[in-house]
């Protein structure tokens, strides 16, 4: 059975000593076996010391960007194979705030999928509408339009990739998509994959846009809903574990 994905997307948060405490408490309060991966997105400068923290234990290191080059002169970016150096398992690719604040278009998300997977990462590939597209009822469309720009991958198949549906006007915004919204788009990125991958059910949908304690096992219970990409509540060791608890 495909266990369910929590992953943590700490942004640009953190410290060194603030770090510290809040992987020691997931690594202590991690069930054991636990139910459902987990892991947690950090800022590239802190990769070495969470690396070193989880060391051992079942919690995952995931990043939050890779570069779409190999290697060279790209001052600042981070390549996929560094990341492998630092144990880094998933990365984030398209994150909205991304795609918004940092002109990514669905050719960068796509050639940063390949660099991912040809470097052994999972890509989280992050796909999700903004609110004036759902006020003007293309929600489908602009969900279709982003996964389309991966499902056809060289070398690669679909379901090496893990699928976050983030509603743009949900995240860190306080405003959750309802069971039932989530799991409609949700529905509709199965079917998209079906057509791409034989074995569509085993790719892990996750649902990412203000998840926490209170929300999270509705949502989690929902058919396609294979897990959730949590940003604010991951800060905070209680509420993720609560999250964590839920995808059991
Ligand atoms: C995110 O950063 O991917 C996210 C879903 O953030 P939040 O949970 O804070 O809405």
């Amino acid at each position: 059975m495909k266990k369910k994905l929590i992953a943590g997307n700490w942004k640009m948060n953190g410290s060194l000593a603030a770090n510290d405490l809040l992987v020691r408490a997931l690594v202590a309060g991690l069930p054991d076996p636990s139910g459902c991966d987990v892991a947690v997105a950090v800022p590239a400068p802190y990769l070495a010391q969470v690396q070193a923290l989880v060391a051992g234990s079942p919690l995952a290191l995931a990043a939050q960007d890779v570069s779409q080059h190999e290697s060279g002169a790209y001052t600042g970016e981070i390549s996929a194979a560094m990341l492998r150096e630092f144990g880094v398992r998933y990365a984030l690719v398209g994150h909205s705030e991304r795609r918004q604040y940092h002109g990514e278009t669905d050719v960068h998300v796509a050639v940063k999928t390949q660099r991912a997977l040809a470097a052994g990462l999972t890509p989280i590939v992050c796909v999700g509408e903004t609110l004036a597209e759902r006020e003007a009822g293309h929600t489908e469309a602009a969900v279709r339009r982003q996964l389309a720009s991966v499902i056809h991958l060289n070398g690669h198949c679909i379901s090496e990739v893990v699928v976050a549906y983030e509603p743009v006007w949900a995240i860190g915004t306080g405003k959750t998509a309802s069971p039932e919204q989530a799991q409609q788009v949700h529905a509709v990125l199965r079917a998209q994959l079906a057509a791409a991958s034989p074995r569509p059910e085993s790719i892990r949908l996750l649902y990412g846009g203000s998840m926490n304690a209170a929300n999270a096992a509705q949502l989690l219970a929902q058919p396609d809903i294979d897990g959730g990409l949590v940003g604010g509540a991951s800060l905070k060791a209680e509420d993720f574990q609560q999250i964590i608890a839920a995808a059991q």
